[in-house]
Order: structure tokens, then C-alpha cells, then sequence
């Protein structure tokens, strides 16, 4: 009977050899030979670890540790009670590159953001808030959908609508795509803002005709999506668009309690000199105040700075409002979700026992879908190790997510290590150990580190718009893809005489029966039909002469280098190819 043995949803490798009573080095062959680089320290989890008892052939059963509790309950409470009040809603700005979002916030919001960012191209994800006649609308700022697809992955629901945002003179292009699949996705209303309607080459109705191909049918043409004609320069149809935000909002009854502690997101976070970790975040439910205590994953704090979106201080904040908190003693990560407790003890505590859960899953390089499908394609994979350091979380997880996108069956990225912060020498010291790319997005790197990289031909790679460092990472995943193979064939030939045959070469005489020859080329020997071998044609002759084409029907002698004896017959039929190798692009 097998054995059973008891281990945590995620264990580390070297413990898994431990209980398996395995050498460690053969459970990381396995792994290897799956796809999986781990090293002794990483971790894997459950469903990984019941294949690898598999793959390994041991007669033990694994069974799961009792799983401890969530350390932040999750508000599933989705009846909400009578005391429920309307809420702003929470809207994203999305669309293909430089049709206008910045802009576009910009005139909502009525600063002049855009100008200062490197490409135009928002960077990192933040939120603030505006007011349309006597209503609240929350914005989010976004680099891509990158950052929602994040989000999303971690399991909370942000955005209540998506605005669109497609340029009247470009019309509908990959990333508006994108962005609709994205709003599919995530089942949140789409308004369309059909921008730029200033210029010249303006053609709404394009625009409109595209949209139907994606099955967006505007409502006067009989769909239910709204469209909206705008100018983010003019100002032209901006008030239209902020009203019928609302009145979407207003269909969809958005409404949350704000009684009671305060819960919500965390959108952003990073270190500010003289100000210790800001964290950015949306509250989702509940009342936050100036001097409430929080954690958020493993780190917790009293909250002694409270602003809007625009900086200003503000002494309490309701659902649907996003934040600058200063508080926590460490910096909280992209996606936490934070909440309020009764006291310092509370947070504290529940703070140690998320890092203490924490140490637990972190790490987690994949999961068993990753694995199965790993093994899938076992041998074929190619791994690209890259190492990524930002400037925010949010930014780190937008720049991971996208690598992680461009994965396909052949190739995959392998994060070797990540985190928010300069380029340091352990960076530089590992993506020479690893044979890493080191990216760095929106980071600078100290002059001694420069020196150690050069010193170790480590090439740092920084960039500071995602798209750019995306398509240094998609042409180097591209390098690693096997080329293809192309073959065409030039014609075929039927075999009249042989007369010479020595261990490596074979002399003989045929007729073209089709097509046109030439040397050097591929050739396929058949017979009956069956192929026989491959080989090499160097030579071709018309008469006593060389040639450098026959055509079918003529009469010619050629040479063909085998890798052994070929017993060649009269009848055989040559088949005479080229091979062609392409370079392919992801
Ligand atoms: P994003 O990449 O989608 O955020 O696009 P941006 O907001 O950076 O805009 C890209 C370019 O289009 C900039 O040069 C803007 O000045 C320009 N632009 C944006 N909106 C409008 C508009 O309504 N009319 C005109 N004429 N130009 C616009």
C-alpha cells in the first residue's frame, strides 16, 4: 500500500525531497525535465508535487496539511443592506497607443499630465477622482490592460465601465481590440469615445463600421453600445461623455455600505523620500479615517496621512474613492487588499500572519496548469531568463504580466528574480550567473553598477515605456524560436542507370519527369512508392558536360552524396527538393 504523506500546498523543493526520502538533485531533475527550473529553495505547489510523485515513479500518496484560514476574510457579502448608498462609479480608460486616453483624461481632469510623461505613455497605474455637476466620477490611470488583467488575476473586481477610446482618424486597431476582449472579460459596460473628431481625416462612421466587425453595435444602428464623438483638445463632447458615465452608472445602481471599517485595493505603492511607503489605494466598502489602523498583507500601519487623489489632505474617505495613505512600515504590494481593524494589536497580528503565510507561497513560479501544460510541450520549450526591476509595484506587475503574454508552446520567460527598486549589484551578479536579460522600467543604475556589468558583460536594458521594453523582449523570445523549415520541390526524376556506387557517392543517369533541376539540391529516393533515402545532389551533367538546369524530359547524369551505401536501381524515383530555413517572429 503506498504511503501517505502530509505537505503544505506549496513546499519548497528541498522539503519535498525531504519527506519523499529522494536525493534533492532528483527531484530537480525531474522538474527539469519538465520545464520546471527550480532550485532548492523555490517553491512549488500541490498539484506539482502529486505529478512529480507520479513522473518519479514512488508509491507515496500525498495528502494536504490542513489549510490555514485567509488571514483577510474575503467580503463576500454581496446582498448589501438597506443602508447601502450610491457610490461613484469606477472607470477605466483604455485603447490602442496614442489615440488619446492621456489627453483625454487630461481635459476631464483639467491638467496637463500627458506632456511630461516619456512617450506620451501613462506609466503606472493610479486613480483619482473628478466631479461632474454634483457627482463623483473615479478614473483609473492605466499603463495597458496589463495592469487590470492583474488585478483581475488576484481576484477582485475594480472597474464597473471602460471607456474606449478609439482615434477618429486611425479607426479600430490591435490594442482596441484588445481593450474590448478586456471589458468582455471582465463583464463591465463599454462606452466608445470616438476621439480626435477635430481633425481633418475624422471619420466617425469608419469608426462605427470597425466597431460592428468587433461586434460593438453603436445604438443608432440598432446596438446597445454608446458612442460618443469627442475632441480631447477641443473639449468638443466631454460633458456628454461624463453624463452618460453616469447614466450608465445610474442603470447599473452601483451602490456599497460605508458603515463600518473600511476595505479596499491597493493600486499602487511606493517609497517616498521623507515620506516613508505611499500606498495608493480604492475603497471598495466602509469608511477609512485619519488614525484608523490597517494592514495589507503582511505589512501593517496607523494611517497619519490621509489625501485625495489630488494630494490634498482629507480626514475620512467612502467607497469608490481612491487615496494616498501613509502609514504602513513597509511598502504593501500591487493588489493587496487592505483593512481596517479595531487596533494596533489586530493589525500587527494579522500582518505577521500573512508574512508568515506569505513565506509559505511565495515564489510560486507555477501552477499545476502551468506545470501540465509544461510537460505538454516538454523538450520544446525554450526559456528566456530575464531578471525586472521598476520603480513601482505597479509598474513591476504590468512589465511581468506582459513577458508573461508573450509566452507560446515553444518559448517561455522565465522570471529569475524581480522587485521594486534601483538596478543593484546582487541584480547585475545573478543575470550573470543566470545568463539573465536584466530590464530595468523607469529605474536608474548607480555608477559602480554600470562598472560591475560592463566588468561582467551583463547588458542592462532600461527602458521607460512598457511597449518598447516588450518588443526587446518579443525579439529575443523570437530568436529562440526554431526556424522553420521550408521545402520546395524543384522536380522529379526517374532513375535509367547506375554506374557507379562507392560507400559515400553515387553516379547515375536519369529523365526529368518533371520540373526543373538543379544543383546542389536536397533529392528523396523512392521505390514502390516508399522512400529510401535521402541524399545530397552535387552535380548535374546534360551529356559529358556540367549543367546548371535540365527540364523534364531531357536526359541527364548527376552525383549524389549519401551518408552510406545506396543500393540505387533502375526505376527509382528521385525527388529533388530544397530546404529552407526562415527565421520566425512571435
Ligand atoms: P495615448 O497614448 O492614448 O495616451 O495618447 P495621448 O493622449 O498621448 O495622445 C497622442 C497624441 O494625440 C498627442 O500628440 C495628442 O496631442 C494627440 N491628441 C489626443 N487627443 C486629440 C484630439 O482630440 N485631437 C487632436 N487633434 N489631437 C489629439
Amino acid at each position: 500500500m503506498a504511503q501517505t504523506i502530509a505537505i503544505d500546498e506549496q513546499v519548497t523543493v528541498g522539503t519535498l525531497a525531504e519527506s519523499l526520502m529522494i536525493p534533492v538533485s532528483r527531484l530537480i531533475t525531474e522538474l527539469m525535465k519538465n520545464g520546471i527550473m527550480a532550485t532548492v529553495n523555490e517553491r512549488i505547489d500541490f498539484d506539482t508535487a502529486q505529478i512529480m510523485v507520479a513522473e518519479l515513479g514512488l508509491e507515496v500518496e500525498l495528502t494536504k496539511k490542513s489549510a490555514s484560514q485567509p488571514i483577510i476574510p474575503h467580503d463576500k457579502k454581496t446582498v448589501l443592506s438597506d443602508q447601502a448608498v450610491a457610490r461613484p462609479p469606477v472607470v477605466a480608460v483604455m485603447g490602442h497607443v496614442d489615440h488619446g486616453k492621456t489627453s483625454l483624461l487630461d481635459a476631464i481632469r483639467g491638467a496637463e499630465i500627458a506632456k511630461g510623461e516619456a512617450g506620451g505613455i501613462t506609466q503606472h497605474i493610479s486613480a483619482y477622482q473628478i466631479t461632474h455637476g454634483t457627482r463623483a466620477i473615479t478614473f483609473l490611470d492605466t499603463p495597458g490592460h496589463e495592469a487590470f488583467a492583474a488585478i483581475r488575476a488576484h481576484g477582485a473586481e475594480l472597474t464597473d465601465l471602460v471607456v474606449i477610446v478609439v482615434a477618429a482618424d486611425d479607426g479600430v486597431k490591435p490594442q482596441t481590440i484588445e481593450a474590448i476582449r478586456f471589458a468582455r472579460q471582465a463583464g463591465v459596460k463599454i462606452i466608445v469615445a470616438i476621439n480626435k473628431i477635430d481633425k481633418p481625416g475624422a471619420d466617425a462612421n469608419r469608426v462605427k463600421q470597425e466597431l460592428s466587425a468587433q461586434d460593438l453595435l453603436v445604438e443608432e444602428w440598432g446596438g446597445d453600445i454608446v458612442a460618443l464623438e469627442v475632441s480631447a483638445k477641443t473639449k468638443q463632447g466631454i460633458d456628454q461623455l461624463l453624463d452618460m458615465i453616469l447614466l450608465v452608472a445610474d442603470v447599473e445602481d452601483l451602490r456599497a455600505e460605508t458603515d463600518g471599517p473600511a476595505r479596499g485595493l491597493i493600486i499602487e505603492a511606493h517609497i517616498e523620500r521623507g515620506r516613508g511607503p505611499v500606498a495608493h489605494a480604492l475603497i471598495s466598502s466602509g469608511t477609512l479615517h485619519l488614525g484608523d489602523y490597517l494592514v495589507a498583507g503582511h505589512t501593517y500601519g496607523r494611517v497619519r496621512n490621509l489625501e485625495d487623489s489630488d494630494g490634498s489632505p482629507i480626514l475620512h474617505a467612502t467607497p469608490s474613492t481612491p487615496v494616498q495613505i501613509s502609514s504602513f512600515k513597509s511598502l504593501p504590494q500591487f493588489t493587496d487588499e487592505f483593512i481596517v481593524t479595531a487596533d494596533e494589536k489586530t493589525a500587527r497580528l494579522l500582518a505577521e500572519q500573512a508574512g508568515a503565510s506569505q513565506q509559505n507561497t511565495a515564489h510560486v513560479d507555477m501552477d499545476s496548469g502551468g506545470l501540465l501544460s509544461l510537460i505538454d510541450r516538454s523538450n520544446q520549450v525554450q526559456l528566456l531568463n530575464v531578471i525586472v526591476k521598476a520603480d513601482v509595484q505597479g509598474s513591476l506587475i504590468s512589465v511581468v504580466d506582459s513577458l508573461k503574454s508573450l509566452e507560446t508552446n515553444e518559448v517561455a520567460v522565465r522570471l529569475v528574480t524581480s522587485g521594486v527598486g534601483p538596478i543593484n549589484e546582487s541584480d547585475v551578479h545573478l543575470a550573470h550567473t543566470s545568463n539573465a536579460i536584466l530590464y530595468g522600467f523607469h529605474v536608474t543604475v548607480a555608477p559602480s553598477v554600470r562598472q560591475t556589468a560592463s566588468r561582467d558583460k551583463v547588458h542592462i536594458r532600461l527602458y521607460s515605456i512598457i511597449y518598447e521594453l516588450i518588443d526587446d523582449a518579443k525579439a529575443e523570445l523570437s530568436a529562440l524560436l526554431a526556424p522553420e523549415v521550408k521545402e520546395s520541390i524543384l522536380g522529379t526524376l526517374v532513375i535509367k542507370g547506375v554506374f557507379k556506387t562507392t560507400k559515400t557517392e553515387v553516379i547515375c543517369g536519369g529523365e526529368v519527369t518533371s520540373g526543373k533541376l538543379s544543383a546542389p539540391a536536397l533529392v528523396r529516393v523512392t521505390r514502390s512508392k516508399e522512400q529510401i533515402a535521402e541524399a545530397e545532389m552535387t552535380n548535374l551533367k546534360r551529356g559529358p558536360q556540367d549543367a546548371t538546369e535540365v527540364i523534364t524530359g531531357e536526359l541527364c547524369g548527376l552525383s549524389l552524396r549519401t551518408t552510406g551505401h545506396l543500393d540505387l536501381q533502375e526505376g527509382d524515383v528521385i525527388t529533388v527538393f530544397k530546404r529552407e530555413l526562415i527565421a520566425r517572429q512571435l
